[in-house]
């Protein structure tokens, strides 16, 4: 009889950018003792169009090292916010509440996606000097647009809130929320830490936990966020996204299925 399969947890570091340096080095030091340097980061091209990675520069150097220390690294967007014109009051609606505009591909047309994508793709693997693990959208949010320029790029893994897949294959890779926690608001804090705790103990296969730069600047939240690693680092084995693709081939993993176009 073979032994259940082993609840995973993937760590990541969201909107890793020459604008958030300390604050990424303080999340890296807040998670260090849970996961070492196993854990992803999304990494903006340049954020806000004001913050770009230069080839050449100390930022590029320090991504250079995180991705040789075996640091994961996805592509997050191009320039993070929503610059798209709406064609319906309804979609600007929903971007703007749903994103506070930061839903950089939910908007685009495919060719503008499919050009942001392979622009960012270009720059942060020259910077690393290997391939980039995947692409997450800003705010986890995808057009149907993006969806297709992510397949035509064969991209091999994203994620948004609920799932985990590979648009190169069109497999499921796992399901399942992400904890992350929200400080922009009060009462969004105060949801996100119940939410934490209650998730963090949850019969999920596959956790992800995705941190990001102004949550260091919240006392509770950093609480949070280390309790939140401590309880799930305890049940669970730690995990890369590229594990993932590697159980689906060996066909280990056992919420795989193929999701439709
Ligand atoms: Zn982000």
């Amino acid at each position: 009889m073979t032994a259940p399969p082993c609840r995973l947890l993937l760590a990541s570091i969201h909107d890793v950018s020459p604008r958030f340096e300390s604050e990424v080095d303080r999340l890296l030091d807040l998670l260090a003792p849970h996961v070492g340097k196993r854990l992803a980061m999304l990494v903006v091209p340049n954020h806000w169009g004001d913050a770009p990675i230069v080839r050449g520069s100390s930022f590029a150097t320090r991504l250079r090292d995180w991705a040789d220390q075996g640091i994961e690294m996805f592509l997050h967007g191009y320039f993070h916010r929503d610059t798209a014109g709406y064609r319906t009051g309804a979609d600007r609606l929903r971007a703007r509440l749903l994103t506070a505009g930061e839903g950089e591909f939910l908007g685009l047309s495919r060719a503008e996606a499919s050009n942001r994508i392979a622009a960012g793709r270009m720059l942060i693997e020259d910077v690393i000097g290997r391939p980039t693990a995947g692409f997450v959208a800003p705010a986890w949010l995808y057009g149907n647009d993006a969806h297709e320029a992510l397949r035509q790029a064969a991209i091999p893994i994203a994620e948004d809130h609920f799932s985990v897949w590979s648009p190169a294959t069109g497999r499921r890779l796992a399901t399942g929320p992400v904890i992350t926690w929200a400080s922009r608001t009060r009462l969004r804090l105060v949801s996100s830490l119940t939410a934490s705790a209650a998730l963090g103990r949850a019969p999920i296969e596959v956790l992800r936990i995705g941190v990001h730069p102004p949550d260091v600047h919240h006392s509770t939240l950093l609480h949070s966020i280390g309790k939140t690693f401590a309880t799930a680092a305890r049940r669970r084995r730690l995990a890369r996204y590229s594990d993932l693709l590697a159980n689906d081939r060996t066909g280990i993993a056992t919420q795989t299925s193929r999701i439709s176009s």
